[in-house]
């Protein structure tokens, strides 16, 4: 067996063995979507399937899903963008791949967001960069600490609105500072976005893309707002020799998304508005009974996502003691670790089961705090 090389040796995939450990206990760990993909959508990918798209298509992606999401992000947040500026990926995941590897040169670093998704630092490294992990317990945090941090190897700083883990959502006046900063010292503003159609509360997404696509990235993605997470699709939206170079990567990594995945997803983009809303207001009722049911856990509530992140450090142990002993006791949720070193004292629920899951899993977390005390 050869040696794996220096740069996969230094990958971190530990966050796998959180994911089901416990055998038996409610799982609030993945963040996945408590809905099957809509009946219409997969519908929408057989007959594409049944009508013989089943070769090698554009790299870039089908035009007209292009067209679709440039004048959805057009239309819903002001984003001034053509489908030439649109590359369809292999989910969101796969948009911040092709990203790093178009703009990352050895040395150069990555400002990401912590606690932040999981991906973004391994991602930065696999294309020879280091992350730097930029405070973000708070937005304003993230932004001033960008601020602060950004200097001459910075490519780009990553973040999520609304935020995986914590929920909270960027409101303009700090997405505009934060565009002015990556101008200022030119780097890319990169926000992935897969949350935008899951907000509360009767909050609204703004996307930075607003203040113009210079020196800015968007990344989004199906899985979330139409439950098509294994479908693995997604997209990027900036300016076009950027895009251009992303495409290079991808027709290189993997030729095309599927013609049929991209079928569906003109499916859920047109015709699935009513589902978005009706699964935004079940989350929204899952996060308040959630949230309700607990008693002793401390969080600010989530704006927009589907995740909830308390802190535990009152109760004498970090995330990684604690979500070890509750899942022991028949609930599994995710150390705030896996999500930077900003995440160490806190644990992230999903909240996307049903209600009568949630309500046994508050039940069991309550009893066992009260064990603690
Ligand atoms: N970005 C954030 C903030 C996420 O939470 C996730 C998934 O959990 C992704 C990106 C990746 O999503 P995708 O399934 O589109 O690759």
């Amino acid at each position: 067996m050869v040696d794996i090389s220096q740069r996969m040796r230094q990958i971190d995939a530990s966050f796998s063995k959180f994911f089901s450990p416990c055998s038996g206990s409610i799982d609030l760990s993945v963040g996945i979507p408590g809905f099957d993909t809509p009946e219409h959508i997969k519908e929408a990918a057989f007959e594409s399937m049944r009508k013989g798209s089943v070769g090698y298509v554009s790299s870039q992606g089908d035009p007209g899903l292009r067209e679709l999401i440039s004048e959805m992000y057009k239309r819903e947040y002001g984003v001034e963008c053509g489908p030439e500026n649109v590359m369809i990926s292999f989910g969101g995941k796969g948009a911040i791949f092709a990203l790093m590897q178009c703009v990352v040169n050895r040395g150069d670093n990555a400002l990401i967001q912590d606690p932040g998704w999981l991906s973004y630092s391994e991602i930065t490294k696999m294309a020879g960069g280091d992350p730097v992990s930029v405070r973000a317990s708070n937005e304003r945090e993230f932004v001033s600490g960008v601020r602060e941090l950004a200097d001459e190897r910075t490519r780009l700083a990553v973040f999520s609105s609304s935020a995986n883990p914590t929920g909270d959502l960027y409101n303009g006046s700090l997405l505009k500072e934060l565009w002015d900063t990556a101008n200022e010292r030119d780097f890319l503003a990169v926000s992935d976005e897969p949350y935008h159609e899951i907000l509360f509360d009767g909050r609204k997404h703004v996307s930075i893309g607003r203040y113009g696509l210079d020196n800015t990235v968007i990344v989004n993605s199906f899985s979330k707002t139409y439950c098509m997470s294994g479908w693995r699709i997604g997209y990027a939206i900036a300016e076009k020799p950027l895009i251009d170079a992303m495409v290079k990567f991808q027709l290189h990594q993997s030729t095309c998304v599927p013609p049929f995945v991209q079928e569906a997803a003109k499916q859920a983009i047109l015709h699935d508005h009513k589902g978005v809303r009706e699964r935004k207001r079940i989350y929204e009722r899952r996060r308040d009974l959630f949230m309700g049911r607990l008693k002793h856990l401390n969080g600010s509530v989530p704006e927009g996502t589907f995740y909830y992140f308390p802190s535990v450090e009152r109760f004498g142990m970090d995330g990684d003691e604690f979500s070890k002993q509750l899942c022991e006791k028949g609930v599994i949720g995710v150390p705030g670790s896996l999500f930077g070193e900003n995440g160490v004292n806190s644990i992230r629920f999903t909240f996307t089961k049903p209600e009568h899951e949630l309500k046994s899993a508050a039940d069991i977390i309550n009893e066992f705090v009260e064990g603690l005390n």
